[in-house]
């Protein structure tokens, strides 16, 4: 079989055993004589599909009883949108921490709802550090604070949870959702695009305190108020099925596999030694201030940029794939997510010292 090693920032990849099962499930799910695609969202079978991808994610994060759990369409990109339209209540500002791509894509789109104020800016510094607590400048009428715990692009991660009191803490997850624990009581809301670390593209699971439904105005449109998903238990229109249905394998996946500790534990390792084996390398350069550097997203760079390509080529020759940075900062990056196995990372890490003996 020619599987590769998938370093893709996302769609990204997804453990094979979940694959492998997909697979097997694919023409008569469990007797039903059909594959999950063609199931009615509101038939039995698929509702206990949907029904366990939900308690599995509530078992693997903790999360309390007092918060819903939607699985939405539009990706992370519509969170942007439905977050001040559902969270403003009547007020003028919101908090918004800029570290990067993400951040401000976040604000743009806040923008048009309100007038966010800049909690906090790394631009000054490239976005290469994540701000830190005593940096925070919030605001005590802000109507929620926002931020992007792991910055994809810039493979920024913060290394703490914002204390924001009694205002609620809204945390764009795509690329660090259930990579290590957290505490998600101390958050109002939480959402990520499933296509990093829950499954397939397509989807966004949002995760809301129960007080933070309802809180839109009239007027807006019912595809876009939490309140609608809440109530319907994501089902008012046709879900995207499928990928819910994968991303429960996914959460099953990780529950045998230890939960989010034995994974954080794993993540860290695997940074770690990536890292460090950038920094010892003479040839290779992560830019990002060492207490921020993501577990997630390792941006680096090759002493000698005219090598990019060559480095590509031969990577992907030893079954190492999507290694190309983004379009808007070159060089390379390679996205490690919980599907990406150590041993990937090790296969990399050889290739990457191997490579830099044959050019350094
Ligand atoms: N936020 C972050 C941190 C991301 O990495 C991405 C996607 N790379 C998005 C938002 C946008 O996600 P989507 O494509 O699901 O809209």
């Amino acid at each position: 079989m020619g599987r590769v090693y998938n370093f893709s920032a996302g769609p990204a990849a997804i453990p094979l055993e979940v694959l492998e099962q997909a697979q097997r499930e694919m023409l008569d799910w469990n007797g039903s004589g059909m594959s999950v695609m063609e199931m009615s969202h509101r038939g039995k079978d698929y509702m206990s599909i949907a029904e366990k991808a939900d308690a599995d994610l509530r078992a693997l994060m903790a999360i309390p009883a007092n918060y819903k759990v939607l699985f939405l369409q539009g990706g992370a990109s519509a969170q942007f949108s439905m977050i001040p339209m559902n969270l403003l209540a009547g007020k003028k500002s919101a908090d918004y921490i800029n570290t990067g791509a993400w951040s401000k894509k976040a604000i743009s789109e806040a923008k048009k709802f309100c007038a966010p104020k800049i909690a906090a800016t790394t631009e000054a510094d490239k976005f290469m550090r994540a701000p830190a607590a005593a940096e925070l400048k919030l605001d005590a009428d802000a109507a929620y604070v926002h931020y992007t715990p792991n910055e994809t692009i810039g493979g920024v991660e913060f290394p703490y949870v914002p204390a924001t009191g009694e205002i609620p803490l809204i945390a764009d997850m795509s690329s660090t959702i259930l990579s290590r624990p957290i505490d998600v009581s101390k958050f109002g809301l939480i959402y990520a695009g499933a296509q990093k670390n829950i499954g397939p593209a397509g989807m966004a699971v949002v995760i809301i305190r129960e007080d933070l439904i309802g809180k839109a105005p009239e007027g807006t449109p019912t595809m876009l108020d939490y309140k609608t998903h809440a109530a319907e238990g994501s089902m008012y229109n046709t879900p995207p099925t499928y990928t819910w249905y994968i991303a429960g394998l996914v959460f099953a996946w990780l529950l045998k596999n230890g939960g989010i500790p034995a994974m954080g534990a794993i993540n860290e390792r695997k940074a770690k030694k990536l890292y460090a084996a950038i920094d010892g390398s003479g040839f290779y350069k992560n830019p990002v201030e060492v207490g921020s550097r993501s577990w997630m997203n390792v941006p680096f760079t090759l002493a000698k940029p005219e090598l990019d390509e060559t480095f590509l080529k031969e990577a992907k020759k030893a079954g190492l794939v999507t290694l190309k940075g983004h379009r808007s900062v070159g060089g390379m990056r390679a996205s490690i997510y919980n599907a990406l196995p150590e041993a990937g990372v090790d296969a990399l890490i050889s290739f990457m010292k191997d490579f830099a003996q044959r050019n350094g």
